[in-house]
């Protein structure tokens, strides 16, 4: 529960004050001090009268009654001091920065609770315990450095950890970012990422509000609040990037369809992500790059011109947006090409790159500039790389850039590389209040990460196709958990309207026989019974012939654990793949990918958490490594996306009215001439 009490305290008492900044009690109060606090500040410290200036209280219960407390004090001593605090002192907010609890040990664990449950009774709130703070416009409680410089419009970061959001702080003031706000919530004993997000979400004030966002989040608590208010927050402006930590552990545990073996944590954050329109990264850099971004005008498209006055930096840069998907499109070639190089110093190129030499001055720059500004139309961003070589100053070149930058309608990205010779004069543009991407491909890497995250949809549910009491008639039908019969699995298609080859399932020759003969052949045999078939010889595709039939029947029927054989009409396409998995907190996490045998090699897969829009479907398979395959390739015709994403839509929407599927794997589906077509399915229900 986040109060006034703790974002805007009319008080504080640091409980553990200290003169010694070397101490967290010590440096939170000239943090505090130095951040300009305008309330009244109390310290106490049995052993000292005056502390840091401030009077210093011997004993707790003589503070006057106080809004927020500080408390950096033994974590054996917390539980008294808090209840003292709480219930005679009338503080309703509470930062503890001491550690040694819940993430310590059982005892620490059970002491954690005891103090939430005092704080809980008098109505107050809790960061922490175990973290280094908060810092926004009002109060620096924080009891680290570095402080950044504070901006209203500036960066809002949440931090599971308090080491690492140092650690963001430092790689983002170098990156030139300011901050609105820092949160460090520690164990998140009562106020979590997802609770300070809903407070975010729930007071936000366009006009007043920072709109940038930067998450370090180690547990998700609870997705579903954490996807209702970063999607919430994305539609009313703001953007939101983040990392997940501790997603690598192998998520197989003992699965036994594809989808359990390969939707592990790492695709619930990336279908969480995705779905809420946070952008996903995985390094502090990264995300420090991506926040650097977002302070930048947005990018409307993928066309980028690049200004420089070096020739390297400009083609990696150059490589590195085309890998991903970026356009350097040619300018030179026309009237208006010509004319701006008649402007530069001879040597100069105006293709795209913009070359405009080693000795091309401020003044080229403005040029090369004005002209992806206003005459070359098809330009949606500008990227400038401008170092020194060490012989003049540059404060003239960033001196234009930082006026380009805020006269010209389309982002400018700045690349100043020279980091040490020109430290001076890119200080000094920073102070300016801009960015700075001292790295050409993190800046490429961040714009394309940016631009590849779809927003967040409106809520508004593609659920009319699926007959809902079918379904619930199937799987109400089913008697116990476990892998459904074939038979099931084709009705269940058939109500959520997911298109499935006809067969024939039977140990019975003369039946089977028929069947053949009606499908015509090829036809293809597999055994009923085990659950992966051609692990055990339990599949037979081509078959010509009633004689080859004969036999594969008969030896198919032989197979240890062989119930049945199924037949089918053999069907010609490539083969793709779509899954399900339930996971605990989540909800369904739907996969799709290229599909047959090799699915788990490959794990070209990518994860969309149910219920799922149809842009969202598109926007997973437009996201597989394997996408080209779509387009048709090699002599082979393409794939229609459309069909493949309605099927995703139509699975996500069979999950929601049939939530004992636990486990389901369509693989392979087939994408012949005649449309995409499921020839393996199964579906493991838990009652
Ligand atoms: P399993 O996954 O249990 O091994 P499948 O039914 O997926 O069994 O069959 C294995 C492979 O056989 C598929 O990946 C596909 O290549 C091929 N196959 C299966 N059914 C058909 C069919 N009806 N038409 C064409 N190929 C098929
Ligand atoms: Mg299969």
């Amino acid at each position: 529960m986040i109060n006034q009490e703790l974002i805007n305290p009319k008080s504080i008492v640091v409980v553990g004050g200290s003169n010694k900044t070397s101490k967290p009690g010590g440096n939170c109060i000239r943090n505090i001090l130095n951040g300009g606090y305008k309330g009244n500040i109390y310290v106490v410290n049995p052993k000292e009268s005056e502390v840091q200036g401030l009077k210093s209280y011997n004993d707790i219960k003589d503070i006057p009654q106080t809004d927020l407390a500080i408390i950096s004090i033994p974590a054996k001593t917390c539980l008294e001091t808090i209840t003292i605090l709480a219930q005679e002192k009338g503080v309703k907010a509470f930062i503890m920065y001491t550690a040694g609890f819940g993430e310590e040990t059982n005892e620490g664990g059970e002491m954690e609770k005891k103090i939430v449950e005092v704080i809980n009774n008098a109505g107050a709130s809790l960061i922490g315990p175990n973290c280094i703070g908060i810092l926004n416009r009002y109060h620096h409680s924080l009891f680290t450095l570095p402080i950044p410089e504070m901006d209203p419009m500036g960066v809002d970061m949440v931090s599971s950890s308090g080491g690492t959001a140092l650690f963001i702080m430092e790689s983002s003031i170098r990156m030139g970012l300011r901050f609105n706000s820092v949160w460090s919530i520690g164990n998140a004993a009562q106020i979590s990422v997802e609770d300070v997000l809903e407070y975010m979400d729930d007071n936000f004030n366009p006009e007043t509000d920072s709109k940038i966002k930067l998450l370090y989040i180690e547990s998700i608590k609870d997705p579903d609040k954490l996807l209702e208010h970063t999607s919430s927050l994305i539609h009313k402006g703001c953007r939101i990037a983040a990392i997940k930590s501790g997603t690598s552990e192998s998520g197989s545990r003992a699965a036994s369809s594809h989808t359990g073996a390969m939707a592990n944590p790492d695709l619930a954050v990336e279908a969480l992500f995705r779905k809420a329109g946070v952008v996903r990264c995985f390094s502090r850099e990264e995300l420090a790059t991506v926040g650097a971004v977002f302070t930048l005008k947005e990018l409307k498209g993928k066309n980028i011109a690049i200004v420089t006055h070096a020739g390297g930096p400009a083609v990696i840069l150059t490589d590195a947006l085309a890998k991903g998907g970026m356009e350097i499109p040619q300018l030179s070639g026309t009237s208006i090409a010509d004319k701006l190089k008649k402007q530069l110093l001879p040597g100069s190129s105006v293709s795209n790159p913009i070359d405009i030499i080693g000795t091309g001055g401020p003044e080229h720059l403005a040029i090369a500039i004005d002209y992806c500004e206003s005459k070359f139309t098809n330009i949606d961003g500008i990227a400038v790389i401008f170092g020194s070589p060490g012989l003049t100053r540059v404060y003239e070149a960033y001196e234009v850039l930082d006026q380009k930058m805020k006269s010209c309608s389309k982002p400018i990205f700045p690349v100043l590389p020279s980091v040490s010779t020109a430290w001076d004069e890119t200080d000094f543009f920073v102070k300016k209040g801009h960015v700075n991407f001292s790295d050409e491909v993190g800046l490429a890497d961040a714009l394309i990460k940016v631009l590849k995250t779809p927003p967040p949809l409106p809520n508004n549910l593609e659920l009319k196709r699926v007959s809902v009491p079918m379904i619930r008639r199937i799987i109400d039908n089913i008697p116990q958990s476990g892998y459904i019969a074939p038979q099931q699995v084709q009705e269940l298609f058939k109500a959520a309207g997911i298109p499935i080859v006809e067969d024939l399932v039977s140990d019975n020759w003369e039946e089977i026989c028929a069947f053949a003969e009606k499908a015509h052949y090829p036809i293809v045999a597999k055994v009923v019974g085990p659950v992966h078939k051609s692990d055990v010889g339990g599949v037979v595709v081509n078959i010509r012939s009633k004689e080859h039939l004969d036999f594969e029947f008969g030896r198919l029927m032989e197979i240890p654990g062989a119930e049945a054989v199924m037949i089918q009409p053999m069907l010609k396409g490539v083969e793709l793949f779509a899954g399900a998995k339930y996971e605990e907190k989540f909800g369904h996490i739907v996969l799709c990918g290229l599909g047959g045998i090799f699915v788990e090699i490959f794990k070209d897969v990518a994860s969309g958490l149910a219920p799922l829009a149809t842009e969202e479907a598109l926007s997973m398979i437009r996201s597989l490594k394997g996408y080209n395959v779509f387009k048709g390739a090699r002599g082979q015709k393409g794939i229609d996306e459309n069909q493949f994403a309605k099927i995703i839509v139509q699975l996500s929407a069979l999950l929601r009215f049939a939530t004992e599927i636990k486990e389901l794997d369509i693989n392979p589906l087939l994408a012949t001439e005649q449309g995409i077509i499921a020839v393996d399915a199964r579906v493991r229900i838990e009652k």
